[in-house]
């Protein structure tokens, strides 16, 4: 088991756009879905892109877990190579976000985004899904879908005085529910 360390903001390598898969069942390519899968597990995060550990390929993998701060409905793992988001919801809404390249989530800011999307990719072995994603999946994609063209929440973030540490997330999210 291979676990990266986690590409931290003001590395240029998360600010490069990433590019499309060519061959999924490539060893390579495999290895680095494996990485991507290690490191989301072991960093306790819910997503993490290729770029957020040093590879520039359009791959991301999304876990909703939940934790004892964050209620969410929970997710199974995916993996997807070359997504495209095909769809946006109308509505948009702020949602905290953190980020694992962020100071290792441990910072969250409101970010703006539409509630909910439609994405098409192909998974791990290689089939083309479309999913449909609402709630916190629909902004977990979202923000990984982001690194692949080396955007950073930061960037979107809607208001600088709501900036808080992980302790007073959790608080504000323990308040909430
Ligand atoms: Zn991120």
């Amino acid at each position: 088991m291979t676990i990266k360390n986690i590409v931290q903001i003001g590395n240029p390598l998360l600010n490069r756009k990433s590019k499309f898969v060519a061959s999924i069942d490539a060893k390579e390519t495999q290895r680095v879905i494996k990485n991507l899968v290690d490191s989301v597990r072991y960093h306790d995060l819910i997503g993490i892109a290729a770029s957020q550990i040093g590879e520039k390929l359009r791959i991301f993998v999304t876990e909703v877990r939940k934790t004892k701060y964050r209620n969410v409905k929970k997710d199974i793992l995916r993996v997807y190579i070359n997504p495209k988001i095909v769809w946006f919801s109308k509505k948009q809404i702020i949602v905290y976000e953190g980020c694992g390249s962020v100071a290792y989530a441990k910072l969250f800011a409101p970010v703006k985004r539409p509630e909910k999307i439609i994405i098409e990719a192909f998974d791990e072995k290689g089939n083309k899904f479309r999913l449909k994603a609402e709630g916190f999946l629909s902004r977990v994609i979202q923000h990984e879908y982001d690194h692949l063209d080396g955007i950073e929440f930061t960037e979107k973030i809607t208001d600088m005085r709501k900036i808080m540490s992980l302790e007073e997330y959790k608080k504000m999210s323990a308040l909430k529910t």
